[in-house]
């Protein structure tokens, strides 16, 4: 649907806003068409508020009798989106998942910005390409783009608030998400820019580039959990340590790779930008997986443990963070692969070492409902089973009802006795470290050889 159109409408669906309920308490319900899932959870954060069944006709209801105001996310595996919600609200969606966001549509009070929002994401998503092919300009020419975007969506956001009443806090979650979204793409433009055309090193900017920093908040409020807030935090980071590394540690580019070094600035960085909070908590987290997931030497995790300990130490992540860092080492080259149980099409349970007993195993990853990751992994591993016939190629289903997986094998074409299902995901991403889609792990006879291997870059051509 043509965007002016749809803002149209969206101004005329706002106009015949229903009114709050009395008191505190709040009521959000729905329907979901071709439901993927019987529930429905919503979350304030990474916390669990309360979850609600689908009925016999595809229908959920929460009601909460005291909520904090702000900003949620429900979610309905393998999809989520985000909510807003005040004291006293009535909220309704409808949403067809095989349209998840594009369908998805509030009514009640707060729909204005709830429906806003969702647009925004839209909006956002396809842009994306558009921002990509931006990073080619000289610094002055992107900003004049990438400002006229942001200028359209703030325009299409006082004409809303206009012809409805938006409450503050309302108006300043969806003014972020405009300002945060089009501040990403400025800090991301010296390394895109320089990606792109190839540069030798980072283009000098003008010196008002930078300068809707002066208006960045780094005290989370609300937005934490709001991706392009949280998405910025983590470029302007990034940024940050590259500039300040290049300008302190006079560092040739090759060893300013080096991952302790980088990592230790965004450490600092931290410590010095963001007050203690839940947002500074998921920064630290953010940066020590990310860290973490690429293996460094035992030497250097230990480094950089140690570092993380003294400046975060009663991080709410802590107990994750330490076990991954057990998990990685249980992961390394000669270790034994953990006993991770799962099924086979017969339903017979099979343990990961005894599938890979004397044979030489690529383990990969996949999920019913994401049906395009589904369909790109299966002709990758295809073309890799043609490349490396002595490998067997073993799929492992995560995330996915057990009917429709055996659905999906059925109709599919896949080597069932290749095929293995698992009902308890979090075990598995937990024990094997899986945050990578692509992730998959090399083992011979029942070892591991490379536990952090990708399909698609781990295989020479
Ligand atoms: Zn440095």
């Amino acid at each position: 649907m043509n965007r002016t159109l749809l803002y149209f409408l969206l101004l005329i669906l706002a106009s015949c806003q229903t009114a709050k309920q009395d008191g505190t308490s709040i009521y959000f319900a729905g329907e979901i068409v071709n439901p993927t899932n019987d529930e429905i959870v919503l979350y304030k954060g990474d916390l669990v508020v309360d979850t609600a069944q689908l009925d016999g006709e595809n229908r959920f209801a929460f009601e909460l009798d005291t909520i904090e105001e702000g900003l949620y996310h429900f979610y309905h595996a393998p999809e989520e989106q985000y909510i807003y919600i005040e004291k006293g609200d009535s909220l309704q969606i409808r949403l067809n998942t095989v349209d998840f966001d594009e369908s998805l549509v509030f009514s009640g009070s707060n729909e204005v910005v709830n429906n806003f929002l969702v647009e925004l994401f839209l909006a956002m998503e396809q842009e994306e390409e558009l921002v990509y092919s931006y990073y080619a300009l000289e610094p002055l020419e992107f900003v004049i783009k990438i400002d006229s975007l942001m200028d359209i969506k703030l325009k299409n956001l006082d004409a809303l608030i206009e012809e409805n009443e938006l409450s503050p806090s309302a108006y300043k979650l969806a003014h972020a998400g405009i300002i945060y979204g089009s501040y990403i793409s400025k800090e991301a433009y010296p390394f895109y820019h320089k990606k792109k055309n190839k540069d030798k090193t980072i283009h000098d900017l003008p010196d008002n580039f930078y300068d809707y920093r002066k208006e960045i908040n780094y005290n989370g409020n609300g937005l934490t959990y709001y991706r392009p807030y949280y998405n910025f935090m983590k470029y302007h980071l990034g940024n940050l340590s590259y500039m300040s590394c290049k300008k302190d540690c006079a560092m040739k580019p090759e060893e300013m790779g080096k991952q302790l070094h980088f990592n230790q600035h965004k450490l600092k960085l931290i410590d010095s930008l963001i007050p203690e909070n839940e947002l500074r908590d998921n920064l630290y987290r953010n940066v020590a997986l990310d860290y973490l997931l690429k293996y460094d030497s035992e030497e250097n995790i230990e480094i950089f443990i140690n570092d993380f300990q003294k400046l975060s130490g009663n991080n709410r992540h802590m107990r994750e963070i330490n076990n991954l860092y057990q998990g990685i080492r249980n992961l390394q080259p000669q270790h034994d692969l953990p006993e991770v149980w799962v099924q086979d099409v017969d339903g017979n349970s099979v343990s990961l070492p005894e599938i890979g007993k004397g044979k030489e195993v690529v383990f990969y990853f996949w999920s019913g409902p994401e049906q395009r990751h589904f369909h790109n992994m299966t002709r990758r591993i295809n073309y890799l089973k043609e490349k490396y016939p002595n490998y067997m190629f073993v799929g492992i289903n995560v995330r996915t009802d057990k009917s429709k997986w055996m659905n999906i094998l059925e109709t599919s074409n896949l080597n069932k006795t290749e095929q293995f299902w698992t009902k308890d995901f979090e075990d598995v991403a937990h024990t094997l470290v899986i945050y990578d889609p692509n992730r998959s792990i090399i083992t011979k006879d029942g070892k591991i050889v490379n536990a952090f291997a990708n399909v698609y870059r781990s295989f020479p051509e």
